[in-house]
């Protein structure tokens, strides 16, 4: 499929808002980008010049099996084999349509085979970097999370040493994964080590086996790390990136800027937690207001931590969290855009947050997360300037059309019927979601 796109405005995840352009997509890639008159050509015409076009968002911190259930801490126990791959597409379908086209998921064997399918082309999905599942210490974060009762002793992320560290990293890369996930602390909530929320869980020593192990193979390590400890021993261990990093501090964001670590600090699930509160199976209404009151505590350290990591230089990734707790939707990826800009971030800063910078955590910063020459055609048309205006993208409001590899997979409204006259004949190869 070729064709041309005329766009009112540019943003191409890297520089400045460009104004008004035509982006060439050729066989999935993205040909060239000009000005209007600078192009004369008799292929198919998209026209969106009343739109903004940005690069397909890129979420770095998903979990695409659950949908913010309440009792999704018991699904492992009552599905039937296959049921939470299928909520997992239905998931990260309600991603695509909101504008994003890629995700990073980091824990959930879901979404490893949604990958797989993905990538066979069987499936349409937002293309998928997957971890498999957690590597964590007994009854550390995502042990008990997870496998309860019976299950407790199956859980096969569980590594006590660095040498069952060593087995289980290369049992995950023996499965196909992309990243190399790891629990350094506890969770902000419950998990038996109040008051200290994040307490250390994986020692130092576990945390530099998985790196070891995932360097040999070429692939990156993320670590959850919320309590200063944890996040301080994972750093020390050499991880890309520290997900959550809740109680940062500024000598450590310093050490993490020199290294070239990554910060995700997944704001929009600490949001959402003091705004939708809590919930769980048999959870008492006294409970859920004094974690919903911890979610606001723990809220307001993650705003210095963002801050040190700023003042130090840290590449700040947008990671959202979404599917990894209570009332934590999919399709609502972009609430952590809106988060960071609320966490001093310009729009356009956000913008690169889950663009050129998260293609660069997810090292493919050659071929995504930017609208120019030879990168892949994810393309998100905007009505609106979310460069102005970031709560634009929230809940993919202002979204009109996303576009995957060259292929539009959702148009609305006026660009439907622009669409069909504009591709004509092509226009049955389209891919359609929209309604469903
Ligand atoms: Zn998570």
């Amino acid at each position: 499929m070729e064709y041309l796109l005329r766009v009112g405005n540019l943003i191409d995840g890297r520089g400045p808002e460009q104004g008004p352009r035509v982006v060439a997509v050729k066989d999935g890639r993205i040909a060239f980008v000009a000005k209007p008159d600078e192009v004369s050509d008799d292929r198919p015409l998209l026209d969106a010049s009343t739109y903004t076009l940005i690069p397909g968002l890129i979420d770095c911190h998903v979990h695409v099996r659950t949908n913010g259930e309440v009792d999704r801490r018991l699904q492992p126990l009552t599905d039937i084999p296959g049921e939470s791959t299928l909520r997992g597409l239905k998931n990260a379908q309600a991603d695509l349509r909101s504008g994003f086209t890629t995700l990073r998921d980091c824990g959930g064997m879901e979404a490893l085979a949604l990958r797989n399918a993905v990538n066979s082309g069987d499936v349409l999905s937002p293309r998928i970097f997957a971890a498999g599942y957690g590597i964590t210490a007994t009854a550390g974060h995502m042990d008990q999370d997870r496998y309860v009762g019976a299950r407790v002793h199956d859980n096969p992320g569980v590594a006590d040493s660095p040498t069952e560290v060593r087995r289980v990293a290369r049992s995950l890369l023996k499965l196909g994964v992309d990243l190399i996930k790891t629990n350094a602390t506890g969770g902000s909530f419950g998990n038996g080590h109040r008051p200290n929320p994040g307490a250390q869980q994986m020692a130092g020593e576990e945390l530099a086996a998985a790196v070891d192990v995932a360097r040999m193979a070429g692939k990156r390590v993320a670590s959850h790390a919320m309590g200063e400890a944890g996040i301080r021993a994972a750093v020390n261990a050499g991880v890309d990136s520290i997900e959550h990093g809740f109680w940062l501090t500024p000598d450590v964001a310093e050490q993490m800027a020199d290294q070239g670590a990554f910060l995700v600090p997944t704001m929009a699930t600490l949001f959402r937690n003091t705004t939708r509160g809590f919930a769980g199976p048999g959870m008492s209404d006294e409970v859920k207001e004094q974690l919903r009151q911890r979610a606001i505590w723990v809220r307001e350290r993650l705003f210095e931590s963002i801050e040190y990591a700023r003042n130090a230089g840290v590449k700040i990734v947008a990671g959202s969290d979404m599917g990894g707790g209570p009332y934590l939707y999919h399709g609502e990826c972009a609430t952590e855009l809106s988060q960071l800009v609320e966490a001093g971030l310009t729009p356009m800063d956000a913008i690169r947050a889950a663009t050129s910078r998260a293609a660069e955590l997810l090292d493919r910063e050659d071929e995504l997360g930017s609208i120019a020459e030879g990168y892949r055609a994810d393309l998100v048309l905007v009505e609106g300037d979310p460069g102005r205006d970031i709560s634009l993208l929230e809940e993919g409001r202002g979204v009109r059309g996303v576009v995957l590899d060259g292929c539009p997979v959702a148009l609305t409204g006026a660009l439907d019927a622009q669409g069909q006259r504009a591709f004509g004949d092509l226009w049955g190869r389209v891919q359609w979601i929209v309604g469903c």
